[in-house]
């Protein structure tokens, strides 16, 4: 179930509440409540998990590239530090988001 079909019918279990019970406030409050830590979650949700949003804050600071060289037919490529994909030096930010670094001299 997500958040959206939760919301539906805890409002229509309100309405029904409250066409049956007169003391139907309390449980309207305490499911009013409800929907909105629902939609809040539904916010979050869009936003990305905090595991996501570490890790793409992360990747704002610049890293130097890494010299590959252990492989011969890519000797001497720079590669993303975080995802190891070979980067140029006009390139400021490799292709999975991560901030490269270039020193000076390099650039
Ligand atoms: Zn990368």
């Amino acid at each position: 179930m997500t958040e959206k079909e939760a919301i539906k019918r805890i409002k229509d279990h309100m309405e029904v509440h409250a066409l049956k019970e007169i003391r139907a406030i309390y449980i309207t409050q305490a499911l009013n409540m409800s929907i909105k830590a629902l939609k809040e979650i539904q916010q979050y949700r869009k936003i990305g998990t905090v595991k996501e949003c570490r890790a793409a804050m992360k990747k704002q600071n610049p890293k130097k590239p890494v010299k590959r060289s252990f492989i011969i037919p890519y000797e001497g490529i720079d590669v993303c530090p975080n995802c190891k994909e070979p980067i140029n030096k006009k390139e400021h930010h490799c292709k999975c988001g991560q901030a490269i670094e270039w020193s000076d001299e390099e650039c």
